[in-house]
């Protein structure tokens, strides 16, 4: 199913993320929490492509596994920076022999240390580049983008950003997920931005549940997201004691999806980071509002 059958529905929904094993040896502890995962019924689950810690090497796999064996709607990522035009080509033709029919169209982070000269050979600077080698491709394929509300931590401004993602949108994305953020005010001014600009696609916004103290600073580090003071006090009140940071995590991003729903979002991606019970807490926190 493409997703934006599902996105164009009017029933409150969850999506959830998953990311591949690091090694081989973790493989199967992946596979059971995607099933965990899965057994919650959400409208797509997610897979990375090497971000979260995980490989590429089984995006595929564990995305049609949820297609196939789970029966969830599945959304594998993608990402092209530093690859050649030949091997996201093969990518592609591997995806639509897979059967997989969404894909979210990435860029990927540039390697810690590498020079703008460094990058002069490469075959794709910017995702809008992989969107449109999808677009092209013989694959029949629902096409999603990144965007960022609190903007991309190498944008200059929200302008110059907003810019690059209409330009992005216009090649050939059907949808939009946001980089996690944690005031959802930043992301209601960021939707009143965008359509504005004349970006009419549906946005799916990311939540993050925050589940252990030490997660923060690395969760930050890679976002960028502001954090508000009542979430820091939470952090600093809860963050040594892992049980009680895992439930004040949960309540607080319970909280932050019902304000959404409430504000007229109908599906929530829930960056649930291979943690079943955090999932099914939320989703068990959800059971009268999600359709
Ligand atoms: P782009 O859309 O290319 O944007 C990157 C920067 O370039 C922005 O500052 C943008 O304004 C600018 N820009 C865009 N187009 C142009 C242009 N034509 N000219 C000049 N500047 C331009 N990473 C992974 O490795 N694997 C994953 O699975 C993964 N999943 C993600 C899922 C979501 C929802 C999000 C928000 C991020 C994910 N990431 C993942 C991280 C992502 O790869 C990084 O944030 C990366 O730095 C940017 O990727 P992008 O696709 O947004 O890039």
């Amino acid at each position: 199913m493409k997703l934006t059958e599902r996105l164009n529905q009017d029933t409150l929904s969850l999506s959830f993320e998953v990311f591949p094993p690091k090694t081989d040896t973790a493989f199967e502890s992946v596979k059971h929490a995607t099933e965990e995962i899965a057994k919650l019924r959400p409208s797509f689950m997610s897979v990375t492509y090497g971000a979260g810690g995980g490989t590429s090497r089984y995006t595929l796999e564990i995305a049609k596994t949820i297609k196939e064996h789970y029966g969830v709607p599945t959304l594998a990522h993608l990402t092209c920076v530093s690859s050649t035009r030949e091997t996201v080509r093969r990518k592609i033709e591997e995806i639509r022999a897979a059967g997989i029919q969404n894909v979210m169209a990435l860029r990927g982070d540039i390697p810690q240390g590498m020079e703008q000269e460094d990058r002069s050979h490469w075959d794709y600077r910017h995702a809008v580049e992989l969107v449109r080698e999808l677009r092209e491709s013989n694959a029949d394929l629902c096409i999603g983008g990144a965007c960022y509300p609190e903007i991309h931590p190498e944008s200059q401004n929200q302008k110059e950003d907003i810019r690059y993602l209409k330009e992005k949108v216009d090649a050939g994305c059907s949808f939009l997920t946001t980089q996690m953020f944690f005031d959802n005010n930043l992301l209601y001014n960021f939707l009143y931005k965008i359509r504005e600009a004349g970006i009419t696609v549906p946005i799916i916004p990311g939540v993050m549940p925050i589940t252990n103290g030490n997660q923060v600073e690395r969760a930050i580090k890679l976002s960028g997201s502001f954090m508000p003071q009542r979430f820091k006090s939470l952090v600093d009140k809860f963050g040594a004691s892992p049980a009680a940071m895992k439930q004040a995590g949960i309540a607080y991003a319970t909280d932050q999806i019902i304000d959404l729903f409430a504000n007229g979002v109908t599906n929530v991606h829930v960056y649930s980071m291979n943690k079943p019970d955090v999932a099914a807490a939320i989703q068990r926190n959800l059971s009268d509002i999600l359709g």
